[in-house]
């Protein structure tokens, strides 16, 4: 089921034990549905006016056998009977990877999880304009503004996640690209199992990878880079970390690195990168305002400052920046480095 309110104007009756029919009951009511919610089998007969004027029954299977009536009855009736599982009695906690911002780019599993969620914790990174639709039916916690905080402390993050757990709700918590990739994923796992509640992870699509790709440039591509190396530019990196990335041959790319990028370019120079190594910048890669800013990296900088680039962008230092075709000719002068689309 999607987003849109496709049982508006439908009368469902959702037959299961309250906690067990929770999500379908929630997840009909958000698709539009009237819904009756029939809680044991001996509410069917108080029902039956409700079942008449039904065009749906979804049968939860909370395990009553007395529920065994109910393909009869509906099939006496003409009502359309859809059976689904209960949903869990235990809350858990499901770390979902959004990947880069496109729904379509939040793997099947992430979004099965979604759909099952009693909660949604998400902030501003992914795929966080589609979260109602991949989770219809669920409270949204946008953890990236809550009320009287300007920037949610990570701490404050985890004990709202691991509390609604406890009060045995389906949690998500939903992220951008892969939970482990400078997400925090580890500290909330960890949090989670301090607490003794069951958590898995589901991967995601990480910008380091997918953004470059985006924008055309292959990470690794044969005889040009056969390793990349991802970094976090949030903090400047030390001496002997641009002194190893500058020597290391291969693919940098660099999250968070706008902030930082002058302190990166001239560290990597100083420690004897190629000045005219071509690199880019790809900012909000996957929307509509996609935008490579391509240059050598001794014009990075420079290119960046006319552009006006800003983040969330992946910033992409290497050979294998030239291989495609736009980026080649740019760089070899056939038109100035800059901003194109
Ligand atoms: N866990 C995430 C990264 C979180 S750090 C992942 O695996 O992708 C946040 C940084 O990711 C941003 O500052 C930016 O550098 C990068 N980023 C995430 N999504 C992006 C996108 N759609 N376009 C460009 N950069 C993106």
């Amino acid at each position: 089921m999607g987003g849109t309110p496709e049982l508006r104007g439908h009368r469902v009756v959702v037959a299961g034990a309250e906690r067990a029919a929770r999500h379908a009951v929630a997840r009909c009511r958000a698709l539009g549905a009237d819904v009756t919610p029939a809680v044991a089998p001996s509410s069917l007969a108080t029902l039956d006016p409700a079942l008449r004027r039904a065009s749906l029954v979804v049968a939860v299977d909370d395990g009553n056998p007395g529920w065994d009536i109910l393909p009869a009855l509906c099939r006496e009736r003409r009502i359309l009977l859809v059976r689904e599982r209960p949903a869990p009695d235990a809350g858990s906690v499901t770390l979902v990877g959004g990947g880069p911002g496109a729904a379509d780019l939040v793997t099947v599993r992430g979004a099965e999880a979604l759909a099952r969620a009693d909660v949604v914790f998400y902030d501003r990174l992914g795929p966080y304009g589609t979260v109602a639709g991949l989770a219809p039916g669920a409270e949204l916690v946008d953890v990236g503004k809550l009320p009287g905080h300007h920037k949610v402390p990570q701490l404050l993050i985890e004990r709202l996640v691991v509390e609604a757990a406890l009060a045995g709700k389906s949690v998500v918590r939903l992220k951008g690209g892969d939970p482990f990739v400078f997400g925090r994923g580890g500290e909330e796992v960890a949090a989670c199992v301090a607490a003794g509640i069951s958590v898995t992870v589901v991967p995601g699509i990480t910008s380091a990878v997918s953004v470059p790709g985006a924008a055309g440039i292959p990470v690794t591509h044969r005889g040009v880079s056969r390793m990349f190396t991802v970094a976090s530019g949030h903090q400047p990196f030390s001496e002997a970390e641009l002194e190893h990335l500058a020597g290391l041959g291969g693919t940098i790319v660099v999250l968070m690195g706008v902030g930082t990028l002058p302190q990166t370019v001239g560290g990597l120079l100083r420690h004897g990168l190629d000045p005219a190594t071509p690199a880019a910048i790809v900012e909000r890669g996957f929307s509509d305002t996609q935008r490579s800013t391509v240059a050598r990296i001794d014009g990075l900088v420079v290119a960046a400052g006319l552009a006006g680039c800003t983040s969330p962008a992946v910033v992409v230092i290497g050979d294998v920046v030239a291989v495609g075709a736009d980026a080649a000719a740019e760089l070899a002068g056939y038109a100035p480095a800059g901003a194109r689309r």
